[in-house]
């Protein structure tokens, strides 16, 4: 009620615009994105692969199911599975930009939410989820970690076991290769990390593109002694076409 009434006055005084398509909100303290946009975002259906999480063509499913694509086209290193909500592309991709660069942290909160939703389709029961680090010069400059919101939204506890301390340039404009080496050895564990061992942990983070990141983030991780690592991102990029 008192709620209803705060939105309608927000809404009346402020006319506050959704982050992504600019739309009036109605309910401007559900989020800085609107209902109809949260609807748009387009995810990823069985057959997936096991192991990347990449969507399968569907002559697969009944030949092969559980299977691995057969072009698993990122370098996951320890991580044993990785699953996405949809590709990095249309609204996703910009509900992402507006919580990133046009810093809306509700907006990480939001796609955490949706992974939430897509529980059956983990690759496994998840009993801890750790946030890929910003450096944190990254997130006093944005003000939040958009992979820590995402992973506070999913349910299971939250372990800020990593931290990050090498400040790497840009990832968006390196090929594979130099993303590998770029974020080799940029994470160490925190003293949280003893809260990981002998337990299945999520890596999250916000998009998957080459796994250079999660695979560099999974391989401190291990250290800390986990059951297994899976990793679960809000949307993967660069989806090879098939
Ligand atoms: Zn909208
Ligand atoms: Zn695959």
């Amino acid at each position: 009620m008192i709620r209803a009434l705060i939105d309608g006055a927000l809404a009346a005084l402020l006319a506050p615009s959704c982050a992504v398509c600019g739309a009036l909100l109605d309910r401007p303290l559900d989020g800085a994105a609107c209902r109809t946009c949260w609807t748009r975002v387009a995810r990823f259906s069985p057959p997936l692969c096991a192991r990347c999480g990449d969507p399968l063509p569907a002559e697969r499913t009944a030949a092969s199911v559980g299977a691995c694509c057969a072009v698993c086209s990122v370098d996951l290193g320890v991580i044993a599975a990785a699953r996405a909500l949809g590709p990095f592309e249309g609204t996703l991709a910009d509900l992402i930009h507006a919580c990133k660069y046009g810093r809306r942290p509700s907006i990480a909160t939001g796609l955490g939410r949706l992974m939430r939703d897509l529980h059956a389709t983990w690759p496994e029961r998840v009993e801890v989820v750790v946030p890929v680090p910003l450096h944190p010069r990254r997130e006093r400059e944005r003000g939040f970690n958009q992979a820590a919101l995402v992973a506070a939204a999913l349910g299971p506890p939250v372990c800020e076991a990593l931290t990050r301390r090498v400040h790497t340039s840009p990832q968006a404009a390196a090929s594979g290769a130099a993303r590998h080496a770029n974020v080799r050895g940029a994470f160490t564990t925190s003293r949280e990390g003893r809260h990981v061992r002998g337990r299945v942990v999520a890596l999250v983070d916000d998009v998957l593109t080459t796994g250079a990141t999660l695979a560099a983030a999974a391989a401190a991780l291990e250290a800390a002694g986990p059951a297994r690592i899976v990793a679960l991102t809000a949307a993967r990029a660069e989806l090879a076409r098939r």
